[in-house]
Order: structure tokens, then sequence, then C-alpha cells
């Protein structure tokens, strides 16, 4: 089978075949400072008015506005009001109260003064300018009614949210459970990165890469080690990867006499919605599903298993988390030396990007093609060009992609 795809269409692929598959069910509670990054299940409402009360937002006096129109307007100051702190009784006619931040805005007043632009003798107050009904006053509700939904389900959890959990006193957050994700590498020539490699051995790099990228995608992962290049044994760790909820396989999707992956994946009554993918590196690229399960076959060379986990998996992990996918973070920069690239394929080209004032530069990094980490590491980001521009000039503007983590 040949189903090859451009990068953005199989992207799309991966978004409308997790998205069919049925909702993460599991659901948990936890602590509100677990949660950054998990996806809400339950929405956060408030419990009462945001702000609370007509909130100060300066240090000055409440004042009635009318009463400072006329130039230099004196007004008696009759209390003082900090945060916390209520005021008895309403402010009449040309009197005022000092008060703080935070503080409730007393009954009668309608605008607060900043003390920078006013001068005290004793308990009178000169205001150097007028005040409009309403300045430096948050009024009650304003923010948010109570009742009204703060946090909506399927949101992603950060600072802020979790802050504005804190705020309504929601401390306990019923999140979905993460969906878990099977890691298979595959190779008769790869080891455990932890044992000593004979001269044509490789250490497994694959199985810590996809670790992290899907850990901090929100996946919980499970690592099945190694499975050689050969049917019975590959097939018997491809099974216990489906128990999963997500199966990542490196390595064995290429033309290769030992490349099984795709085969033993069509015994197990495999749908494939695509078998390569129109991009260097990664072009191997498989994506199936098989016992309602998602099966992605990754190329073993590290950095085509990188970039076409960026591009392919991470969207799926955020679906079966119960999130809309993230979408692809590509920006524009200028390129700062040519770039020469052949072939009717997207490349993903390892590449340094720095900022120049508000401009980001890019220079595309020596490299020895999709094996080639060493430059990835030195790399903050992808050149992506497509084949539609074979060469490019300095000062052109070319597509970004920032690699993860990295900028
Ligand atoms: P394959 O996709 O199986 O044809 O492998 C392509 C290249 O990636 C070969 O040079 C493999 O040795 C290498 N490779 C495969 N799996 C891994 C792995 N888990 N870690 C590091 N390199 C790998
Ligand atoms: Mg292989």
């Amino acid at each position: 089978m040949n189903l090859m795809l451009p990068y953005a269409e199989a992207r799309q692929k991966v978004i409308e075949i997790a998205a069919a598959l049925r909702r993460p069910a599991r659901r948990e509670t936890i602590e509100i400072e677990q949660a950054f990054d998990r996806v809400l299940a339950r929405e956060v409402r408030a419990d009462r008015d945001y702000p609370p009360f007509n909130r100060s937002t300066r240090d000055g006096f409440a004042v009635r506005a009318a009463d400072t129109a006329a130039p230099g307007a004196r007004l008696e100051c009759i209390g003082e009001l900090r945060a916390g702190g209520s005021f008895e009784g309403t402010v009449e006619t040309r009197q005022c109260v000092e008060i703080m931040t935070g503080a409730s805005v007393p009954a009668g007043t309608d605008a607060v003064a900043m003390i920078e632009h006013t001068k005290r003798e004793g308990r009178t107050i000169t205001l150097e300018r007028a005040a409009q009904i309403g300045d430096h006053i948050v009024p009650r509700g304003s923010e948010a009614r109570a009742g009204a939904s703060l946090v909506a389900a399927n949101t992603r959890i950060g600072y802020a949210e979790m802050a504005l959990a804190a705020q309504a006193g929601t401390t306990r957050l019923e999140v979905f459970a993460k969906p878990r994700l099977a890691i298979l590498s595959t190779g008769d020539e790869v080891v455990d990165a932890r044992a000593t490699p004979g001269p044509l051995q490789v250490r497994n790099s694959n199985g810590i890469s996809i670790e992290v990228l899907a850990r901090t995608a929100g996946a919980e992962s499970i690592q099945l080690g190694n499975a050689p290049d050969e049917k019975v044994a590959l097939r018997k760790d491809i099974e216990r990867g489906l128990e999963a909820d997500i199966l990542v396989l490196s390595g064995g999707v290429s033309m290769g006499k030992y490349d099984l992956v795709e085969q033993v994946l069509g015994d197990l009554s495999a749908e494939f919605h695509f078998t390569g993918v129109a991009i260097r590196p990664g072009r191997p690229a498989v994506f199936a599903t098989c016992r309602d399960k998602l099966v992605f076959g990754l190329p073993g060379n590290p950095v085509s298993t990188m970039v076409t986990f960026e591009l392919f998996v991470l969207p799926a992990i955020d679906l079966l988390s119960g999130a809309s996918p993230r979408p692809l973070p590509i920006f524009q920069g200028k390129l700062v030396t040519p770039v020469h690239e052949k072939g009717a394929i997207a490349h993903f080209l390892p590449a340094r990007i720095e900022w120049e004032g508000r401009e980001a530069r890019v220079t595309q990094l020596p490299w020895q093609g999709s094996g080639d980490i060493v430059a990835l590491a030195l790399a903050n980001g992808f050149l992506v060009v497509g084949p539609e521009r074979p060469d490019i000039a300095p000062g052109e503007w070319v597509d970004l992609l920032p690699r993860r983590g990295a900028i």
C-alpha cells in the first residue's frame, strides 16, 4: 500500500481520526497544585461576583465626581478605608474618604482620585484634576457574575486558569485522565541506552526522545523496549502496545527487507490512513488505527522520529487528552544564508533562529541528514521549505517551526 500525503494533510488526517475516536471517558480529581497542563473535565464556575465589590484600583481618595469639576476643588476627608476594611455610612457632597488599592469603594462615591493628583492639609484635600465617574473603580461583577463559567471544560490548564480556580475557591479540579502512550523501538541493531553497544550497534535514543515528547505533551508513557526485526516477536510487542491508547513505534517502516512494522500491522487488520508523508526527514511515517487504538510508525532515524512526532503525534495526544489540537506554531523569519533543497517534498531543516530586535533571523545548520542528532541539538528550530522553493536567497522570508522547549 502506498498512501503518501503532504504533511499538512497528514496532520489533518490524524486530527480527524483522533477526534472521531471516543473522547477520554476516564476522569480524576486532583489538587489544584497538580493541575498545570492537565485538561479540565468539569468547568470552573464563579462562586460569587468578581470583583465581589466595587474595588478601588489605586491609592487615593474616593470622591463624588460631580464635586471635583471645578479646578482646585477642596473636599473634606471623613475617614480611611484599607483593603478588607468597610466604611459605615454614606459620603455626602464635598466629602471624601482616603482609600487604598483593593478596598471597597464607599457608598455615595463614584470615582477614585489618585493620591498623586491631590494635596492634603489636615482634613482638607485639594484635587488637582477633575475626576470622571468610574475612575479607578472596577465595578462589582464586571469581571464575572456569580455562577458564570470561568474556565470551560476541555481547557488545557495553565497558570492563569489555576489562579482563577484558586480565586473562586475551586481547589480540587476534575480533569481527564492522561492518554497512555506505549513506546516501542524496533531494530536488530538497537540496544538499550545504558548498555554497551557492539561496534555495529546503536543505542536506543528514540526511546528517550519519544518519552519526553509524549510526557511534555500530556501523555503517560509506557516503555516497551526494543523489538527485533522478526515478525513473531514484533507482533507480540505490538499487541502489548495496543493495550495503550496510542502506540508509537520507531523504525521498521521503510522499504528495506527487514522493515516489518507495516506487514505486522496489516496482519493485525490495521486500517492505514497514510503510509508516507511528503517530507524530509520523516518520509516513511505511517499512521493507522488498530483495535480502536492509534498507531504511529515513525521512521527510526532519530531526527525523523522527533520531527514526525512533533507534526503528527502531538495533535493526537491533545485530542485524546480531551483538548483541542494545539496549532503548529509556524512563524516567519529572514534567511541569513542561502538554501537549496530539491524534490517535491517539504523540508524540515535544523536551523538556528536568533532575534534582531523584533525580527527573527534564521541560519540553516550543516547536517548529515536525518540521523544527525548532533545538528538537531544545536538547532532551536526548523526551517520549513516547501517544494515550490528550491532556491531561497538571503533576506527572503521563510517559515520557521520552533523546536519544542528550545525557544
Ligand atoms: P529504520 O527506520 O528502522 O530503517 O532505521 C533507520 C535508522 O535509524 C537506522 O540507522 C537505525 O539504526 C536507526 N535507528 C532505528 N531505531 C533507532 C533507535 N531507537 N534509536 C536510535 N537510532 C535508531
Ligand atoms: Mg530498522
